[in-house]
C-alpha cells in the first residue's frame, strides 16, 4: 500500500477518517442501494457484538479507494482536511454511479462540528442525498447538522444484546428526528435478546409515531465473539409482537456480508 502524508489544518476544518470505499449498502431501508462511504474514527459506545472494533479509537491514518469499488486503497495521514476529504469524494463519485453518500463509523456524530461546515460544501458538489448511521444516542450533535441530513438509520441498543442502556438519549433522538426527517430505527438482536427490551423499544417508537420503519437485524456471528443469531422462530415471534404497536417492522439481515462484500 502507498504512503502519501496530508497537510494538516486548523481543527475546525479537519477531521479523523478510517476509510472512504464505495459499496453496496446492505443494512436497513437502503439496502441494495450504491453509496460512497465515509468512515469516521471514534466511537463512545462498546456495543458487545460490534464488528467495527477497529473504529472506537481515532488513527494516526485513514485509507481511501482510488477507484470506486476496486477497493485499491492508499493510505494518508490524518487529520484530514476539508478540501482533501472534498476531493477524494469528487474522485467516487463518477457518472451516475451513487444513489447517495453514507456518513459511518464508528460514531459520525462526534465529527458534528466538522460536519456542520462540511456538509453543505460536499451536498452542493456532489447533489447526492447524505445518509446518517448512527448509534442514536447523541440528540445534541443531531441537532448541529439536522437540517444537511436527508435519511437518518439509527440503532437503539438493547442492554440484553449490546450491554449499553441508552434510553433517555435515544428518545430525545428520535423526537428531534421525526417526522421532519426520514429516519428508520434497527434493532440488533441475539439469541440472548430479551422481550423486554424489543417491548421498551417498541414504546419509544410509537410515543413518536408508528409509521417510523424498524429494522429487526438479527446479529451477524463474529470471529472471537460468543454471539449467537435469534432463531427463525424467535424472529417470527418478535415480527408479529412488534407489529401490534408498529406499522412496519421488517427482518433483514447484513446482506453484504452474504455477497463477501466489505
Ligand atoms: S456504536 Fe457501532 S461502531 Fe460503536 S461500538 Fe456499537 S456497533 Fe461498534
Amino acid at each position: 500500500m502507498i504512503y502519501y502524508p496530508v497537510m494538516t489544518q486548523p481543527a475546525t476544518t479537519t477531521t479523523n477518517l478510517v476509510e472512504i470505499f464505495s459499496a453496496i449498502q446492505g443494512e436497513g431501508l437502503n439496502v441494495g442501494t450504491r453509496q460512497i462511504f465515509i468512515r469516521f474514527g471514534g466511537c463512545d459506545l462498546r456495543c458487545y457484538f460490534c464488528d467495527s472494533a477497529h473504529t472506537w479509537e481515532t488513527n494516526s491514518r485513514c485509507r481511501i479507494e482510488q477507484t470506486p469499488g476496486k477497493r485499491d486503497f492508499v493510505e494518508y495521514e490524518n487529520p484530514v482536511a476539508e478540501e482533501q476529504l472534498l476531493s477524494w469524494i469528487r474522485q467516487q463519485h463518477q457518472g451516475h454511479l451513487h444513489d447517495s453518500i453514507s456518513l459511518t463509523g464508528g460514531e459520525p456524530l462526534l465529527h458534528a462540528k466538522f460536519l456542520k461546515q462540511f456538509l453543505p460544501k460536499l451536498k452542493e458538489q456532489t447533489l447526492l442525498p447524505i445518509y446518517l448511521e448512527t448509534g442514536g444516542h447523541r440528540p445534541q450533535q443531531l441537532s448541529l447538522i439536522l437540517d444537511q441530513i436527508d435519511c437518518i438509520g439509527m440503532d437503539m441498543k438493547l442492554p440484553s444484546v449490546s450491554s449499553e442502556n441508552r434510553w433517555q438519549a435515544h428518545k430525545d433522538f428520535l423526537r428531534r428526528c421525526s417526522p421532519q426527517k426520514d429516519v428508520f430505527v434497527k434493532l440488533i438482536v441475539t439469541n440472548q435478546t430479551h422481550w423486554d427490551d424489543l417491548a421498551k423499544a417498541s414504546t419509544i417508537i410509537a410515543s413518536v409515531s408508528r409509521q417510523i420503519p424498524v429494522i429487526l437485524q438479527p446479529a451477524t456471528p463474529v470471529p472471537g465473539i460468543a454471539i449467537t443469531p435469534p432463531s427463525a422462530e424467535q424472529m417470527l415471534f418478535w415480527q408479529q409482537s412488534l407489529k401490534s404497536s408498529l406499522s412496519a417492522v421488517r427482518v433483514i439481515p447484513q446482506t453484504h456480508k452474504m455477497i463477501g462484500q466489505l
